[in-house]
């Protein structure tokens, strides 16, 4: 009712389109709810002494509102969550409590004599600069959380939609500057929700966390919220990157359309998920999934996929206080391992730093992160930290068909380095008697150039490689994958990129290990004819994505593939190599192509 109302005000107002980036596919109608109010201007209101204890009392009820928010939240998730999630709604309800920051808001408030809005949001941009500034990383990292819950508190004070409960029949087209692991983790079982941000790529974290809950997304539109109003309602298309504000009703009817027949697709590829992956000319290739968080496991299983290409277990580590001891980890990963027998899951060492900081190290700023000490460069340093998941792992394996890999290696010594803790971890355990599989197989991933170019070295010493797409075209095309300004330069089909992913699927044939892809090229459709002609042997994809892979590679002849990357490795033109990857695409399974083919201008 209240959606109809708000469209048939709306039928006057002009349509307008928003292109960003396709970050997660589905398509949502919609209201929109901007998210984050503290990147708002707050309404300025000069008030009287009198008005002081009325503007503390809205406060305090704003407070309340926010606390009943999260703990609703939190008790209905409570059956799904794991201790990490309910340490981070612990930490928020926490925010809520802090007498240093409530004290700054009422002292502001008696000096200025402004409306509570905009006290609160100074005080708290004041802290969070304050809180910037600090040496400890635990410090500094609580500004995520203060934020988080401050964005909460001033959406109850200004009454915006999203401090109502969602209990219109209307879904919620969630608009931010950024995707937080929070906003993502409080709505994911929320079905009718999806997410525009302002910033971020396909390969942001923001965007593989919408993947993995299953949540359409679009990201990278660019300073959209001042344009936005709280209310109006929307269309996002998270198969072409497009948000569409006071859709017309013949747009409207197209995307019940659209929407109508993806769902027929989609129908029509379950049918099919336990059909093996294989080219039209008998070419076997695994198909699995990538997960961040267990309370995947289910939409994995049920996808269809051959076991866990990459788990990415640095999201047991993020939104806590304390990293998760080995206990911990080690029922998570026997759950893992007993839940995928027979097939094999891919536990991938944390991976933390980059844009994945945690609390619980007291790492120091640093000025270039994705540089920085990242991956096993973090876990080298971190000995202990090390130690404890390795333990985790290792007891876990028994339980089914684990491997392990290592993330961010860049060269011999650092594999070794690694190689030789394990060998300790494993030491310890037969002391201790604690059974573990000893032929575990143990590989890395290939995500920093230099690992690329001595991958041939690199082969003797692993099981495995999985090629990590999203950090090695960043590193090699030196293009931050974060940043929407310049995603256009992030270019799977640069010349360069052909010719060094070429150079690691032979260095690993060569030594006769296999070879995957987990970034997310492998679960990008245009892409599919590239990596087969490489020949690669597993793909890794979030689970969402793996039916349309599987249809992709039913419909593609690796001999066409492998002719289309002899003639890449030639071309000069990045341009070119798009042109030609995409038109085989359309060739093969045009249908199954939702992404717009743009003429992308690349630079040579
Ligand atoms: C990658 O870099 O491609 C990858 C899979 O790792 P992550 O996205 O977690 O950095
Ligand atoms: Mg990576």
């Amino acid at each position: 009712m209240k959606q109809e109302l708000a469209h048939s005000s709306a039928c006057w107002k002009k349509e307008r389109h928003y292109q960003g980036i396709a970050a997660s596919p589905g398509i949502v109608e919609g209201l929109l709810v901007l998210h984050s109010a503290l990147e708002q201007r707050m309404p300025l209101r000069q008030i009287q002494t009198n008005e002081i204890a009325t503007e503390m009392e809205r406060f305090k009820k704003a407070l309340q509102a926010t606390r009943e928010d999260l703990l609703e939240v939190k008790r209905s998730l409570l059956p799904a969550l794991k201790s990490d999630e309910i340490t981070l709604f612990d930490a928020h309800l926490l925010v809520l409590e802090d007498a240093a920051l409530m004290k700054e808001v009422f002292d502001l408030l008696q000096e200025e004599r402004l409306n509570i809005e905009h006290v609160f949001s100074t005080v708290v941009q004041r802290f969070c600069e304050n809180l910037s500034k600090k040496e400890s990383l635990y410090l500094r990292e609580r500004v995520v959380d203060i934020k988080d819950v401050s964005g909460r508190i001033l959406n109850h004070l200004l009454g915006s939609v999203s401090s109502r409960k969602n209990s219109s029949s209307a879904s919620m087209i969630i608009v931010s500057t950024t995707l937080t692991p929070s906003d993502a983790l409080m709505v994911r079982h929320e079905r009718k929700v999806a997410f525009a941000t302002e910033t971020g790529s396909q390969t942001s974290h923001a965007a593989i966390l919408s993947r993995a809950f299953g949540i359409p997304a679009v990201v990278g539109l660019r300073r959209i919220m001042a344009e936005l109003k709280e209310g109006e309602p929307a269309i996002l298309d998270g198969y072409h990157g497009l948000l569409i504000i006071n859709p017309s009703a013949q747009t409207r009817r197209s995307y019940k359309k659209m929407q109508l027949e993806q769902q027929h697709l989609d129908d029509d590829l379950k049918k099919i998920r336990q059909l093996p992956a294989t080219t039209q000319d008998g070419c076997r290739i695994t198909l699995s999934a990538n997960m961040e968080l267990p309370q995947e496991l289910d939409d994995i299983l049920e996808s269809g996929a051959e076991g866990i290409g990459l788990y990415r277990t640095e999201f047991l580590y993020v939104n806590r206080r304390t990293p998760p001891t080995e206990e911990e980890q080690y029922e998570v990963l026997a759950t893992i391992a007993k839940r995928t027998y027979p097939h094999n899951a891919i536990i991938r060492t944390f991976d933390i730093g980059g844009d994945k900081p945690i609390y619980c190290s007291s790492l120091n700023k640093e000025a270039n992160p994705f540089l920085g000490c990242r991956g096993i460069r973090l876990a080298l340093l971190y000995k202990d930290m090390f130690k404890t998941q390795l333990r985790a792992i290792l007891r876990a394996s028994i339980f089914g068909n684990l491997s392990m890999m290592y993330p961010m290696i860049s060269g011999i010594e650092e594999l070794r380095e690694a190689n030789a803790i394990l060998h300790e971890v494993k030491e310890e355990l037969r002391k201790e008697h604690l059974p573990f599989e000893e032929e575990m197989e143990v590989g890395m991933m290939i995500e920093v150039p230099s690992a690329a170019m001595v991958a041939d070295l690199l082969a003797r010493e692993v099981s495995f490689f999985s090629i990590g797409t999203n950090d090695l075209i960043q590193y090699l095309t030196s293009v931050d994958r974060g940043n929407e300004v310049i995603s256009y330069l992030y270019n799977p089909v640069h010349p360069g990129v052909v010719r060094l992913l070429k150079r690691v699927v032979d260095a690993a044939h060569a030594a006769k290990i296999w070879v995957g892809v987990c970034g997310e090229l492998a679960g990008d459709l245009l892409f599919t004819p590239l990596l087969l002609g490489l020949g690669v042997d597993e793909l890794s994809t979030s689970a969402i994505l793996l039916p349309r892979i599987r249809k992709a590679i039913q419909s593609l002849h690796l001999s066409s593939c492998k002719e289309l990357v002899e003639e890449m490795l030639h071309n000069e033109s990045a341009t070119k190599n798009y042109t030609r990857c995409v038109a085989l695409a359309q060739q093969e399974y045009g249908a199954l192509l939702t992404t717009r083919y743009q003429e992308k201008k690349y630079a040579l």
